[in-house]
């Protein structure tokens, strides 16, 4: 049973997740993550062919690839990791270790816990209620922009009115040979100075209408698009659907709440910016905590994470130092530099 018992169980492998990992590791802490979906990474997923600038120290790069390298840094001291298991509570039977329950029904045993399950919980794009479109999914049908290239010289139909949908209408328009955006509601909702970019990118808009059919062979050909207020249908030949409809959230764990965790709207954990929780042991980090001054930012995700980390230590054990080493003088990265540097 001992061997099963961790010294920190890291509930979700996003930024939050991942740099906690590392420093758990660093601390010598003997660390294990456990994730919903089948891959690390959170919802830096969600944006793969983004650009990302201020995460600091490095220069702009996509997010792709700083899921690989979070993920490289975050395996650095080799946690246990276990995927496809959302984590639905925390009991706490004695004194010694938490028993954390999953939706596998596997329990797993930690003597302290790092929430870092994201602002939301386990999330989804939502998907078009339509029949057909699932055939088109991972093929011309995007829920995410997985690759800019194959837009080339591309007709493209975004639908959604967000941030995000006239973000990518923007982005894509340099290389696109026609982008329309098409939105159910009056007026898009995303910046007004992006809205004003989509007419001088050429992009064309259509408002009140919504998709209500796919159809094709092996690759989606045509949209049906309904226009709601005159009831007139188009049915217009497409290469590239994208959907930008935004996402279904579901938070199990904090539905539950067996520990009496003080939540904020049923999704966030109260947390000091040490990332202490009201119940001793549980820490957390990232975009489920709130406390004033919180940067819900990938950078803002790594700063809570080593403060979640350093207090998870000094609750284990209170003579340990409150913060590790710089890395120049951690005994374990010195073992790690010989290799590197050699
Ligand atoms: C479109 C978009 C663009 C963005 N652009 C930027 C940007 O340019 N720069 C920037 O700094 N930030 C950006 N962000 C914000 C950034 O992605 C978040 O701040 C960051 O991902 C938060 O990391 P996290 O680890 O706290 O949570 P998440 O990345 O959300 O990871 C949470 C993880 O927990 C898992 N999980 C949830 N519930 C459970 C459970 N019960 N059991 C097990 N696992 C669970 C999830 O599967 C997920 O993997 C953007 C966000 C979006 C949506």
């Amino acid at each position: 049973m001992t061997e099963n018992i961790y010294d920190v169980t890291v509930i979700g492998g996003g930024p939050a997740g991942l740099f906690s990992a590392f420093y758990a590791g660093l601390r010598e802490m003997k660390t294990k993550i456990i994730d919903g979906q089948d891959k690390l990474g959170g919802k830096v997923h969600l944006y793969p062919q983004k650009m990302i600038w201020d995460i600091g120290g490095t220069e702009p790069l996509p997010a792709g690839q700083l899921i690989e390298k979070s993920i490289a840094q975050g395996l650095t001291f080799d946690p246990e990791v276990v995927l496809n298991t959302i984590v639905t509570n925390i009991q706490k039977e004695n004194d010694e270790y938490f028993t954390i329950g999953t939706s596998k029904g596997v329990k797993h045993y930690s003597r302290s816990v790092i929430i870092t399950i994201g602002g939301g919980g386990m999330i989804k794009p939502v998907k078009l209620n339509i029949e057909n479109a699932h055939l088109f999914e991972n093929k011309n049908l995007h829920y995410a922009v997985p690759d800019i290239k194959r837009f080339t010289d591309k007709k493209i139909l975004i639908t959604g009115g967000s941030y995000s949908a006239v973000d990518w209408a923007n982005d894509l328009s340099p290389i696109a040979r026609e982008i329309h955006i098409i939105y159910r509601g009056d007026d898009l909702t995303a910046h007004e100075a992006d809205v004003t970019r989509l007419e001088r990118n050429g992009v064309k808009v259509m408002t009140q209408s919504e998709v209500t059919g796919v159809s094709g062979g092996e690759l989606m050909e045509y949209v049906e698009i309904t226009n709601n207020q005159t009831g007139d249908i188009t049915n217009d030949a497409y290469d590239e659907l994208i959907v930008n409809h935004g996402y279904d959230q579901e938070n199990l764990l904090f539905r539950e709440n067996n520990l009496g965790l003080d939540l904020e709207n049923d999704f966030f954990v109260k947390a000091a910016p040490t990332g202490m929780t009201n119940v001793p042991g549980i820490f957390a980090a990232g975009d489920c905590i709130r406390y004033t001054g919180k940067v819900n930012l990938i950078a803002g995700a790594y700063a809570d994470a080593v403060n979640a980390v350093n207090n998870a230590k000094t609750y284990l054990d209170p003579k340990a130092d409150q913060f590790a080493m710089v890395s120049s003088h951690n005994q374990r990265l010195k073992d790690k530099n010989k290799k590197l540097m050699y």
